[in-house]
C-alpha cells in the first residue's frame, strides 16, 4: 500500500508555521501581511477558489484586499486596479483570479504585477529567477508538490523523474525545481510517444496533463512516488485526478490523493509567498527558505 503524500495535512503544518511568522513580527513592522485577490467576471469555480484563499488568509493572520470586478471592466480599467495594489504598501501578494472573462488578454495584466508581489509565482521575470536559481516568489503547485516530496522523505536529489504536462503554470516550473533538487528530468507532453516506456522508468512521476485516469497500472514502476496534480469534476459528483488511483496505488511506494493532495498546498504556498514577501520588504527572517527553495 502506498505512502498517502497528505497535503491536507502537511497544509496545516505550513499554516502553523506561517502564523507563528506573522505573530512574531507583526507588531514590529505596524501591520499583518496582505494579500489581494482581483476577480474579474462571475466564474462560479473562481468564486469558490478566491474564497478559499481567503478563508485560509484569515487562519494564519494575512489580510485580503480582494477586489471583483464586473466582467465587462475594460482591460485599462483591471489594469489600473492592478498598479493601484502595486502601489499599496498594505499588498505583499497580488493575484489576478483566472480564467478572466472571455476575450480579455491575461498576459499584459499579469506582466503588470509587481514581481516583488507575484504572489502566483508566474512573473516572467521570476520564472527566470526560478530558472537561474535565485530567490523569488515561486509557483504555487510545483512548489507544494516539492513540499510535499521532501516533507514525507522523498528526497529528489539522484533520481530518475518524469513530469507529465509542460504547462508554464504547473510542468516547466515543476521541471526546474526537480533538477534544482538534482533529480534527472525527463518532460513528456502531449506529443510524447510511448509515454509508459518513460514513466516505467522514474522513481518520481509528477503528473500534470489535466487528462482524468490517464495513468495506470501500467505507466508505474513498482516502489515509484506519484504525485497527482490533475483535478476534474467526476459527472456522478466528488473530484478525481490524472490518476486512477486504484491502480497505481498498490503498485507505488507512495501516491497523493485527489482531493487532499496538491490542491491543499497550492493555496498554501500562495500564503507563503505572500509572508515571505512582507518579511523581504521589512528585512525581517522567515525561516521558510526550505519551501522556497
Ligand atoms: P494545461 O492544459 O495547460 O497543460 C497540460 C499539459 O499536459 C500540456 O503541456 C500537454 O502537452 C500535456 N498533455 C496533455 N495530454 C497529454 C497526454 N496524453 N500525454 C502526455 N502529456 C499530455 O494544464 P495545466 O494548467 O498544466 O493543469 C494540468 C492539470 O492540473 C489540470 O487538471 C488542472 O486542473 C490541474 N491543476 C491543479 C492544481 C492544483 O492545485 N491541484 C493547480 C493547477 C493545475
Amino acid at each position: 500500500m502506498a505512502l498517502r503524500l497528505d497535503g491536507k495535512a502537511l497544509a496545516s503544518t505550513v499554516e502553523r508555521r506561517l502564523s507563528s511568522v506573522v505573530d512574531a513580527h507583526a507588531t514590529t513592522v505596524g501591520r499583518p501581511p496582505g494579500l489581494a485577490v482581483l476577480r474579474v467576471g462571475d466564474d462560479p469555480a473562481s468564486a469558490v477558489y478566491v474564497a478559499n484563499k481567503e478563508k485560509a488568509c484569515a487562519r494564519v493572520g494575512i489580510a485580503s484586499y480582494g477586489a471583483h470586478l464586473a466582467a465587462d471592466t475594460p482591460s485599462e480599467q483591471v489594469l489600473s486596479t492592478i498598479r493601484g495594489l502595486n502601489a499599496d504598501p498594505r499588498v505583499d501578494g497580488i493575484l489576478l483570479q483566472l480564467p478572466l472573462p472571455k476575450g480579455m488578454d491575461e498576459r499584459p495584466l499579469l506582466e503588470a504585477i509587481d514581481p516583488e508581489k507575484d504572489a502566483d509565482g508566474l512573473h516572467t521575470l521570476n520564472l527566470g529567477r526560478l530558472l537561474k536559481g535565485e530567490p523569488g516568489p515561486r509557483s504555487c503547485t510545483p512548489a507544494g508538490v516539492m513540499a510535499l516530496l521532501r516533507n514525507n522523505g522523498l528526497d529528489p536529489s539522484g533520481k530518475r523523474a518524469v513530469v507529465i504536462g509542460r504547462s508554464i503554470l504547473v510542468g516547466q516550473p515543476m521541471a526546474l525545481m526537480l533538477q534544482a533538487a538534482n533529480a534527472t528530468v525527463t518532460v513528456a507532453h502531449s506529443r510524447t510517444t510511448d509515454l509508459a516506456a518513460h514513466t516505467r522508468e522514474a522513481d518520481i512521476v509528477v503528473v500534470a496533463a489535466g487528462r482524468p485516469g490517464m495513468v495506470g497500472a501500467e505507466h508505474i514502476r513498482s516502489g515509484a512516488a506519484v504525485v497527482d496534480v490533475g483535478i476534474h469534476r467526476k459527472p456522478e459528483g466528488g473530484l478525481c485526478g490524472d490518476v486512477v488511483a486504484e491502480e497505481v496505488e498498490p503498485i507505488a511506494a507512495a501516491l497523493s490523493p485527489v482531493p487532499g493532495g496538491v490542491g491543499p498546498m497550492t493555496v498554501t504556498m500562495l500564503l507563503v509567498n505572500t509572508v515571505v514577501a512582507w518579511c523581504r520588504r521589512h528585512g525581517n527572517d522567515h525561516g521558510l527558505d526550505d519551501l522556497i527553495s
